[in-house]
């Protein structure tokens, strides 16, 4: 069976726009993974009737609820009240929880008392699996009454997510008859509503596994999800369809289950031996960016160039002033230059460049917003992609970096590079 999850998130702050609802985003996604569809997210303020009204009508709509903050040792945190309340729970004081926040106190402040309202958070609902919080004072609470699954988590969002990650998915696996299993194909170079066209039907006919196509910036994912009694059967039921889609998108698949494109390139470049490099102009650094915003990259980046002005590229990266001159800097001449150039520097394998017209301005040489050229040189030689992207300033730098990456990805996987 399929449950439906609703997510109330508590907090006056998130109604007044203080902070974004990040909970619910890490949420979603987390519970999507596991099959399970949300159908409503529920902001409500630090008010216990309105809080009970979201939560009766969440009740109506939804078997699993979930809520977020409110959990803590102060007046304005009424969640497990409101909640107990609704369901007809009593709060009893739950001893162990009382000693592990004594314990968490004793850890964090030696030298100061904890005060009494913190046992409030010791305060459960009777006959509810406690779930216990590692990352924090205040335990989360799970319980099933009046057909519901309701689960109570703490509000920061260090301790949602450890908590989701470590206490409600096995919990919520257990309480499903069999598992869920899902497998994600990322692809580059489609968009969604051309893959989702090319799918339609099969997806329509499709049962078990389900397949979900998702668009990311500048990117597609196709999530392939099985129910069935054990891990071994569910893998087995996703194997034929995921070889049938590789075979289906060929290059244009980039890796299954890899958090981005960089990542693939990173266990691409290590598996190899291989170093890269940057040479940025309209991209400012966000290729090596998002390359060094993964641990461990030093073992293959040695680093970047951002040559935004065209006397950069000749000064620092060596590109001939005869080029620059006759083509200017956003051009395939230039891109090719500055690639070549940042291997030499740089002493790596592999080079990124790019120039291009981020906007909002069409260039001096009227060259129009969304053009760029993306290099890559290598030891086998250098090849340059042109992509006209019409969209805002901080897409086509996004979407121009991904472009850096999928080059260097084909070259270090065999694919035709273009
Ligand atoms: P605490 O024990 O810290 O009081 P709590 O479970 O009572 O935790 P809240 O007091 O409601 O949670 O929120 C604590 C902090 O967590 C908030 O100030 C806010 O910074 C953050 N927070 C709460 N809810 C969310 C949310 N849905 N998304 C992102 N951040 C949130």
């Amino acid at each position: 069976m399929s449950h439906t999850a609703e997510l109330i998130a508590v907090g006056t702050e998130l109604l007044l726009g203080n902070i974004a609802n990040t909970d619910a985003q890490m949420l979603s996604q987390g519970l999507s993974a596991l099959g399970i569809n949300v159908y409503y997210h529920t902001v409500v303020g630090d008010n216990p009737d309105r809080l009970r009204a979201a939560v009766e009508l969440a009740k109506t709509r939804a078997d699993i609820i979930i809520t977020t903050g409110g959990l803590g040792p102060t007046c304005d945190d009424l969640t497990k009240n409101v909640l107990a309340d609704c369901f007809g729970k009593k709060l009893v004081f739950h001893a162990p929880s009382a000693r592990r926040i004594e314990d968490f106190f004793r850890r964090l402040h030696p030298d100061r008392p904890m005060t009494e309202n913190n046992y409030q958070q010791a305060m459960l609902p009777e006959g509810c699996t406690v779930l216990d919080n590692d990352w924090g004072t205040a335990p989360g609470v799970a319980f099933e009454a009046d057909g519901v699954g309701v689960i109570m988590l703490p509000g920061p969002p260090r301790e949602c997510k450890a908590m989701f990650t470590h206490r409600v998915i096995p919990y919520l696996k257990e309480l499903a008859d069999g598992v869920i299993v899902s497998r994600t194909l990322k692809l580059f170079g489609i968009g969604e509503s051309a893959m989702e066209a090319q799918l339609r039907e099969r997806m329509n006919a499709m049962t078990n596994p389900t397949l979900a196509p998702y668009a990311k910036e500048g990117e597609c994912e196709l999530r392939i999800t099985a129910k069935a009694a054990d891990d071994e059967t569910a893998h087995a039921l996703i194997a034929p369809v995921e070889a049938d889609l590789k075979a289906h998108f060929g290059p244009l698949v980039y890796g299954v289950d890899v958090p981005s494109l960089e990542a693939a390139v990173f266990a691409l470049l290590k598996e190899k031996g291989l170093t890269l490099g940057t040479a940025e102009s309209c991209t400012g650094g966000l290729v090596a960016k998002r390359m060094t915003d993964l641990a461990g990259v030093s073992s293959v980046f040695r680093g970047g160039v951002v040559s935004y002005a065209t006397e950069v590229k000749h000064t620092v990266l060596g590109v001939d002033q005869g080029l620059l001159d006759q083509y200017g800097a956003v051009s395939e001449q230039v891109a090719r230059a500055m690639a070549e150039g940042a291997r030499k520097v740089l002493g790596c394998d592999l080079a990124i460049s790019t120039t291009g017209v981020a906007g909002p301005d069409p260039d001096e040489r009227g060259n129009p917003v969304g053009l760029v050229f993306i290099g890559l040189a290598t030891p086998d030689g250098t090849w340059v992609r042109k992509v006209n992207l019409s969209m805002g300033r901080q897409r086509i730098r996004h979407i121009a970096a991904s472009h850096g990456f999928d080059l260097a990805r084909r070259y270090l996987t065999g694919l035709e590079l273009k």
